[in-house]
């Protein structure tokens, strides 16, 4: 991919996207401590609204996965069948980074609204459990938190 010569706030280049492409950069939503990935020193802080590439948008993810209360995820092993468990696969960032491995998967039909259900537990890299689930009918994207014990 061409670069610009221009950086995003985490010090890398910004990609000069395609005219149909994405932007090629994340811009946050929120104010942030730079990751590790960043070239910045320790402990700088992104401003909302800041424009940062894709490898570090991943980092920040990888690093919210271990520590925060919640996190949205993408599923990338896609649906499993009515019934099927255990089925194994991955999670990721909306880039398609890796987030964690699902270690249990329940697919089943939401008796009230006859609307099919994905049920997942995923462990992360760090060795954290968290439990989420989606509608199998219109999205991947999951939100996962830790079960009530683990907080
Ligand atoms: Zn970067």
């Amino acid at each position: 991919m061409r670069e610009s010569t221009v950086p995003l706030a985490c010090g890398h280049p910004a990609p000069i996207p395609p005219a149909d492409g994405p932007a090629g950069y994340v811009i946050l939503s929120t104010r942030r401590v730079a990751p590790d990935t960043a070239e910045r020193a320790p402990g700088t802080i992104l401003p909302t609204g800041a424009r940062i590439c894709y490898g570090c948008a991943d980092a920040l993810q990888r690093r919210d996965i271990e520590t925060a209360d919640a996190v949205t995820v993408y599923d990338a092993t896609g649906n499993s069948g009515y019934g099927r468990t255990g089925w194994r696969g991955n999670v990721t960032t909306w880039t398609g980074g890796y987030l964690g491995t699902v270690i249990g998967r329940s697919v089943y039909r939401n008796g009230l609204t006859g609307s099919r259900m994905t049920a997942l537990t995923v462990r992360t890299a760090g060795g954290r459990i968290l439990h989420g689930r989606y509608g199998s009918d219109w999205s991947q994207a999951v939100t996962l938190r830790p079960s009530r014990s683990a907080r």
